[in-house]
C-alpha cells in the first residue's frame, strides 16, 4: 500500500487552497478516502490514523473553517471523515487538543445551530472529541452543554437525527466528572430526566429507543458523582425510572434501556450499613497471652456514602490492578524458588515426633502369634488394638459397620468411640514407646489427660446434647408411619409428639442404610465436641446421615433477567414500601429474637455444629434478608451458611436473600445450586443433600462495610447472594447449606466406623492425635500402610521402607468439598479393593483429615480461633496459636530428618470459582516462564515429575482437569502448605487439590453439579492416580508390577515415561462462558458497550441515506436498517463536491486501492 495514501494525507494538510483547482483536488482526495474507509474495516481506518490521517483531518478542518464563507461541500465530507477516524483513534482528543480545534468545532457548532444538516455534523465529531475525558472536559468549559441542552430540549420529534445526535454528545461530555458537576449544578439533571419521561411517554411503539438510551446514558454518567446520585435522589430519579421501566420489562428488544435504569437504580439505591450491631463475628475467643490486639472498633456511622464517591473509577482500577496483580505476584526471585532445608525451630523439639510414627518402630510380634496361634480376627483385633474392653465388632459386622446397632437397643448407646479416642494413640503403642512419648512430651502427655478428664468425666457435658425437634406435624406421622407411629402420638399428653421416642422407633426401622455412617457413633462424638457457643442441639442431617442420589443434577440453567427482576425487586422496598414487614425473626446477637416468629412467618436456627446464620430478617410474606456471621475473632469471611428453617407453607416460593457476601463472583451466577435437607424426606427413607433453589443469582448490593470496620477487606462492598426455594413438604424441618456439610463429629465418627470395618489382617491403622487445637478438641493423625506379608526381615524391610504420602484436608473450614474427597480417599484406603491392597504395599500414608477441627465446629469459613487463615501460616506457624499446623509441619520435619520425607504431598481445598477438580503445584520453571523472566535452562534444572500425577488424574479421575492445573509460584502463596512443603521439604510433588463446588465443564460428568458421591470418587481415583505413579518412577519388585499389570489396563500414554514434556499449558481454558444474561455484578461500571463503533457509522449513514430520501415524515424509518450496499452506493455517489469530480470514483490515480484486495463497489 506503499506511501500513497499517505501522499494524499501530506497534500490535504498542507493545502492552503489558493486557487478552486485545489479545492477539486481536496474534494477528490475526500472522496477518494470517504470511498476508501466506508468500504474497508477498522483496519483501513486505523492504517490511516497510523499515517497521521487524524492531525491531517483537523488541519483540513482548521484550515476551511477559517474560509469565508463556509464551504459546506468540503466541511460535510471533512467532517464525516473526522468522526468515523477519530472515533477509532486512541489518541484523537489529544489530537484535537494539540491542533486546538476543540474552538474551531464548537463554533461551527454554534454558527449551524439554524441548519439541522450541518449542525448534526458538527455534533458527531462533537461526540467523538468527547470521548476523551480532558478534551471532554476543555469542550464542556466553553459552554459545549448549554448548546447541546438547548439543541434537546423541550421535547419534540422534530429533527430527530440531530437531536440524536445531541444527546449522546452529552452523553459523551458527562464521563467528565467536571463536565457532571456543572450539569447537576445548572439544574441539568432534572431536565434530563423530564426529558426521559416525556420521550418514554411517548414512544409507545418504541422507536426511539436510542434516543431514550441516551438519555439514560447521561444520568448513567451524572450520577457517578456523589452530588449526581444525591440530586437524582432528590428529585424522584428512582422512583421515575423504576416506574417507567415497568412497561419495558416484556420486550426483549428494550434490554439496552433496561440495563441502563437497572445500572443507574442500583448504584442510586442509597448506601447502608449491614442491619446488624457490629460486623465482628457474634462469637468470640479469647486467645492464650493476649496474642492480638482486638482490631479498631468500627467507623462511625455515615461515612458509607463518602466511601462511594470514587466507586466506579476505583472499581475499574482494582480491575486492571488485578490483572496486573497476577503477574506482578509471580515469585521471579530464583533464590527463594529453589529449595532450602530450613527449620523453624530447634532440632531438638523434632524428637516428639518419633512417637507419631509408631510404624518405624513396631515389631510385629502378634504377626508371629497369629501365624502360630491361628487367631480369630476378633482376637486379632484385640491384641493388635488393646481395644478396651467395650464389645468388639464381630466378623460380620467389620463386613457391614452398622450391623450390630441394629440389633441393639437405642437407649444404650453403644460403644463409646470417644472415650477410646483419647486413648488409643498410647494404647496401641509398646510400653516402650510410650516411656519415649512420656519423656519427650510430658507436658503434652498432661494437656491430654486434662482433655480426657474434661470429656469423659463430665457428665453435664455428655447429657446436654439434644436432637433439633422433629416436624410437629401428627397427621403426617401417622400417614407415614401407621400404625407405629399412632400409638406414640395417642399416648403423648395433648397429641404432641416426643421426639426421642420417634427416633427410638425410626432408627430401629430405619438402622443401617447408610454406608460408613451411624447416628449413635456421631451423637457420641458429637457430644464430646467443644464450641464457642456451647451447643445443646444436633442438627438432623449430621445426626440421622446423608446417602448420596442416584443420579447427579444438571447445573442450573439461568433464567433470562433474573438478576434484573431481583434487583428490581429490591428497589421496589425504597419505592413501594407498603408490603415491606422488616422484622427481624432470628438473631444470635439477641436470643430473645429467636423465639418462633408470628404466625406464618419462617423459624431459623443455627446454633449446632457447623450452623452458620446470624440474623434473619422477613422482609416481606414470603421473602428473607439473611446473614451470616463472621468467622471467630474476625469481621469478615462470610460465604459458609449451614442453617434449619422450619414452619414454612407447601408450595409457596420463599425467596431468601444472603446479603453479606464477600466474593467479587460466585459459581452461584454459573449453574451452581445451594444444597437442602428435608427431614420429613429423610424419616420417609430419603436422607440426602439435594441441589436445590431456583432463580439464583448473585450481585453486588447496597450495603457497604464501613471504612474501618472493612480494614484490609478488598472493597468494602456486599454482595446478595439470592435464591428461591419451594419446600418438599409443608411443616417440614429444613437444612439449607452453602455446600454438603461435613461436621468435626462426622468425620471423628467415620474414622471409627473406619477402624471398625477394615480387615486388621491386612490394613495397619494408627489413630493417633497431632495436638489439641485453641478450642480444646483434637485433631486426629492416621498412619495407614499394608500389614507387612510376615515377619520375615524381607517383609518388615520393604513394610519400612515404603515412601510416606502426606495427605492433609480441611484446612479451610467452608470447604466441606474437600471433607467429602477426604472421605472417598480414607475408605478406598482401608477397603478390600485390590488396586487398594497394592497401594497400601507401596506407601505409607500419613494423614490429618481435618487441620481445622475448630473453624469447621464453629460454623467458620476461611479461618481458625485465632481469626488467621490457617494456609498462610506454613512459613512461621505458632504453636500457641496455629497448634495443628506447627505440628503437621513438625511432622514433615521429622520425616525429612530420618531421610523420609514424603513422595508426595497434597492439600485438599475447596474452589468458589471454577468448575472442575484440578492440582496447584510448584515449578521454578513454568513460574519463571510465565514471569516472562529469561531463563538460563542450563544453569536452572528441574525435575518434571510435578506434571505426572496430575496428568495420570487427567486420564483416571472424571471430575479432574488437568487443563485447569496451575504450577506456577506466587509471592502471595508463599505460606501455604504446598510451596512451604515443596520448599522446605524439598517434596517435588507438593500439591493443593481443588475441588469445585459447582460442577464440571469438561469431561463425563460435563454440565453436572457434583454430588457427594463424584467428590469421593475423586478421592479414591486420587489414591489410583498415586498407585500408577508409583508404578511409573520404581524400579519396583516384579511381583507389585505384574499384578499391577493384571489389575490396571494402563493406556499406554500414561505408562511412557518419554512422555515427561514440559510444555507451558497451565493456561486455564475454563473460563465461564457468557451468561445468556451479561452478568453485571458491580453495576458501577463506566462502559456503555460503545466500543462497537458501527453504532456512530451507521447513524452517519442513516442520516445521509435520509437526506437523500428528502422524506421529512418518515423519521420513523430511520430506526430501520437500510440494506448496507445500498447505503454505500447513495453515500459515494451523493456527496457533496462529488459531481465536480473529474477523477472516477474507482480510478488508481491515487493508488489508494493497490493495496487492498477487497474490490470496490
Ligand atoms: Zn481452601
Amino acid at each position: 500500500m506503499g506511501t500513497r495514501p499517505a501522499l494524499s494525507l501530506w497534500i490535504l494538510s498542507n493545502n492552503k487552497r489558493e486557487s478552486s483547482s485545489d479545492k477539486d483536488v481536496i474534494l477528490n482526495i475526500l472522496s477518494v478516502l470517504t470511498d476508501l474507509l466506508s468500504l474497508g474495516t477498522g483496519r483501513r481506518i486505523q492504517y490511516v490514523i497510523s499515517k497521521g490521517g487524524s492531525e491531517a483531518l483537523l488541519q483540513a478542518l482548521t484550515t476551511t473553517a477559517q474560509t469565508e464563507p463556509l464551504d459546506h461541500s468540503i466541511l460535510l465530507p471533512l467532517l464525516r471523515l473526522l468522526a468515523r477516524v477519530g472515533q477509532r483513534d486512541r489518541k484523537f482528543g489529544l489530537k484535537v487538543q494539540k491542533a486546538e480545534a476543540t474552538d474551531t468545532i464548537l463554533s461551527l457548532a454554534r454558527r449551524s445551530l439554524g441548519h439541522h444538516l450541518h449542525l448534526t455534523h458538527c455534533l458527531w465529531v462533537l461526540q467523538v472529541c468527547a470521548s476523551n475525558v480532558t478534551t471532554g472536559t476543555t469542550l464542556g468549559i466553553n459552554g459545549a452543554m448549554e448548546l447541546l441542552f438547548k439543541v434537546i430540549t423541550p421535547y419534540s420529534k422534530r429533527h430527530i437525527r440531530t437531536v440524536r445526535a445531541a444527546i449522546e454528545a452529552l452523553a459523551a461530555l458527562l464521563k467528565s466528572r467536571s463536565n457532571s458537576r456543572r450539569a447537576v449544578s445548572r439544574g441539568y439533571l432534572g431536565g434530563l430526566l423530564r426529558l426521559y419521561q416525556d420521550w418514554h411517554r411517548n414512544d409507545v411503539s418504541n422507536n426511539y429507543v436510542y434516543i431514550r438510551r441516551g438519555l439514560l446514558l447521561c444520568l448513567k454518567h451524572i450520577t457517578n458523582i456523589q452530588l449526581g446520585r444525591e440530586t437524582f435522589l432528590f428529585s424522584k430519579g428512582m422512583e421515575i425510572l423504576f416506574t417507567s421501566v415497568q412497561d419495558c420489562l416484556s420486550c426483549k428488544n428494550l434490554d439496552p434501556i433496561i440495563n441502563t435504569v437497572i445500572q443507574i437504580l442500583r448504584k442510586c439505591y442509597p448506601k447502608e450499613p449491614l442491619p446488624v450491631a457490629t460486623v465482628r463475628s457474634s462469637y468470640s475467643f479469647p486467645l492464650p497471652g493476649n496474642a492480638k490486639a482486638e482490631p479498631p472498633c468500627e467507623g462511625s456511622e455515615g461515612d458509607y456514602e463518602s466511601d462511594g464517591e470514587e466507586e466506579a473509577e476505583k472499581d475499574l482500577d482494582s480491575e486492571e490492578e488485578e490483572s496486573k496483580e497476577e503477574d506482578y505476584d509471580l515469585e521471579t526471585d530464583v533464590n527463594k524458588l529453589r529449595s532450602k532445608a530450613v527449620l523453624d525451630r530447634p532440632e531438638e523439639e523434632l524428637g516428639q515426633y518419633k512417637a507419631m510414627c509408631p510404624e518405624l518402630s513396631h515389631n510385629f510380634q502378634e504377626l508371629e502369634t497369629e501365624s502360630e496361634e491361628k487367631k480369630s480376627l476378633e482376637d486379632r483385633t484385640e491384641s493388635l488394638l488393646s481395644a478396651p474392653s467395650h464389645s468388639i465388632p464381630n466378623a460380620t459386622s467389620v463386613k457391614h459397620p452398622n450391623y450390630r446397632l441394629r440389633n441393639q437397643s437405642v437407649t444404650e448407646m453403644g460403644p463409646d468411640p470417644g472415650e477410646k479416642d483419647f486413648k488409643v494413640p498410647r494404647q496401641s503403642w509398646t510400653n516402650k514407646e510410650i516411656h519415649r512419648w512420656d519423656q519427650t512430651d510430658e507436658k503434652r502427655d498432661i494437656a491430654e489427660t486434662a482433655q480426657d478428664a474434661h470429656s469423659c468425666e463430665d457428665p453435664a457435658r455428655n447429657h446436654v446434647l439434644m436432637l433439633r425437634p422433629l416436624p410437629k406435624d401428627p397427621a403426617w406421622y401417622k400417614k407415614t408411619f401407621y400404625p407405629e407411629c399412632e400409638a406414640l402420638i395417642n399416648s403423648s399428653a395433648g397429641g404432641s409428639l416426643d421426639c426421642s421416642d420417634i427416633v427410638t422407633n425410626l432408627l430401629e426401622k430405619h438402622q443401617g442404610d447408610i454406608p460408613f455412617h451411624s447416628p449413635h457413633f456421631y451423637i457420641t462424638r458429637a457430644k464430646r465436641v467443644k464450641s464457642i457457643p456451647d451447643y445443646k442441639d444436633l442438627a438432623f442431617p449430621d445426626f440421622w446421615g446423608h446417602q448420596p442420589p442416584p443420579y447427579s443434577k444438571p447445573m442450573l440453567e439461568r433464567k433470562y433477567g433474573v438478576q434484573r427482576d431481583k434487583v428490581l425487586d429490591d428497589v421496589r422496598r425504597l419505592i413501594q414500601p407498603d408490603d415491606v414487614i422488616g422484622r427481624t425473626v432470628f438473631d444470635l446477637d439477641e436470643s430473645s429474637h429467636s423465639s418462633p416468629g408470628a404466625p406464618g412467618c419462617l423459624t431459623f436456627f443455627s446454633k449446632f455444629e457447623s450452623g452458620n446464620l446470624r440474623k434473619a430478617i422477613q422482609v416481606r410474606e414470603f421473602e428473607y434478608d439473611l446473614i451470616m456471621n463472621a468467622d471467630v475473632n474476625s469481621n469478615q469471611q462470610h460465604q459458609w451458611f449451614y442453617f434449619e428453617v422450619r414452619g414454612m407453607k407447601l408450595a409457596v416460593p420463599y425467596r431468601f436473600n444472603i446479603i453479606n457476601c464477600e466474593k467479587f463472583n460466585s459459581q452461584f451466577n454459573y449453574g451452581m445450586q445451594l444444597v437442602m435437607y428435608s427431614v420429613k424426606e429423610a424419616l420417609q427413607g430419603r436422607p440426602r443433600w439435594l441441589r436445590a433453589g431456583h432463580d439464583i443469582c448473585y450481585y453486588k448490593n447496597h450495603y457497604r462495610c464501613s471504612a474501618t470496620a472493612g480494614r484490609g477487606v478488598k472493597g468494602n462492598f456486599y454482595y446478595t447472594l439470592t435464591f428461591s426455594i419451594k419446600f418438599p413438604h409443608k411443616d417440614d424441618v429444613c437444612y439449607l447449606a452453602y455446600h454438603y456439610p461435613y461436621t468435626y463429629s462426622t468425620m471423628m465418627s467415620h474414622l471409627d466406623i473406619l477402624e471398625r470395618s477394615r480387615n486388621p489382617k491386612k490394613v495397619y491403622w494408627r489413630q493417633q492425635t497431632l495436638c489439641q487445637t485453641l478450642g480444646g478438641n483434637l485433631c486426629p493423625l492416621l498412619t495407614i500402610t499394608a500389614m507387612p506379608e510376615s515377619k520375615k526381615r524381607d517383609d518388615l524391610e520393604q513394610f519400612c521402607n515404603r515412601p510416606y504420602v502426606f495427605l492433609v484436608a480441611r484446612v479451610h473450614p467452608g470447604e466441606s468439598n474437600a471433607s467429602w474427597v477426604m472421605k472417598g480417599t480414607l475408605e478406598f484406603l482401608v477397603s478390600n479393593d485390590p488396586i487398594a491392597d497394592l497401594l497400601r504395599k507401596c506407601f505409607i500414608f500419613k494423614i490429618v483429615p481435618m487441620l481445622n477441627p475448630d473453624g469447621v465446629i464453629n460454623g467458620n469459613h476461611r479461618c481458625s480461633l485465632s481469626g488467621d487463615d490457617l494456609n498462610r501460616q506454613w512459613l512461621t506457624p505458632n504453636s500457641q496459636l496455629h497448634p495443628t499446623i506447627y505440628h503437621a509441619k513438625g511432622l514433615l520435619y521429622y520425616l525429612r530428618s530420618i531421610g523420609r520425607a514424603p513422595l508426595v504431598f497434597c492439600d485438599y481445598h475447596g474452589h468458589s470459582q471454577r468448575k472442575n477438580v484440578f492440582l496447584y503445584g510448584c515449578s521454578i520453571k513454568e513460574t519463571l516462564w510465565q514471569a516472562g523472566c529469561m531463563v538460563d535452562t542450563a544453569v536452572i534444572t528441574e525435575d518434571v515429575g510435578y506434571r505426572t500425577l496430575p496428568k495420570i488424574l487427567d486420564k483416571v479421575a472424571p471430575a479432574f482437569v488437568m487443563n485447569s492445573c496451575s504450577f506456577l509460584v506466587e509471592k502471595s502463596r508463599e505460606s501455604t502448605a504446598r510451596v512451604v512443603v515443596w520448599k522446605e521439604m524439598g517434596v517435588l510433588r507438593s500439591y493443593t487439590m481443588e475441588s469445585t463446588y459447582c460442577g464440571c465443564s469438561h469431561g463425563l460428568y460435563k454440565g453436572l453439579q457434583l454430588g457427594t458421591q463424584e467428590l469421593e470418587e475423586m478421592g479414591s481415583k486420587f489414591c489410583l492416580g498415586l498407585l500408577i505413579l508409583h508404578l511409573k518412577s520404581l524400579p519396583c519388585s516384579k511381583k507389585v508390577m505384574s499384578q499391577a499389570a493384571l489389575l490396571l489396563d494402563l493406556e499406554e500414554e500414561i505408562t511412557d515415561r518419554t512422555q515427561r514434556s514440559c510444555s507451558n499449558s497451565s493456561q486455564e481454558i475454563d473460563d465461564e462462558p457468557p451468561c445468556v444474561e451479561e452478568v453485571d455484578y458491580n453495576a458501577d461500571s463506566c462502559s456503555d458497550g460503545e466500543e462497537d463503533f458501527s453504532e456512530l457509522d451507521q447513524e452517519i449513514q442513516e442520516y445521509l441515506s435520509w437526506v437523500e430520501g428528502k422524506t421529512e415524515d418518515d423519521e420513523v424509518t430511520m430506526a430501520q436498517t437500510c440494506s448496507s450496499k445500498a447505503l454505500r452506493r447513495l453515500y459515494v455517489s451523493n456527496q457533496p463536491g462529488t459531481n465536480n469530480t473529474s477523477l472516477p470514483l474507482h480510478s488508481t490515480a491515487l493508488g489508494v486501492y493497490s493495496g487492498f484486495e477487497s474490490s470496490p463497489v
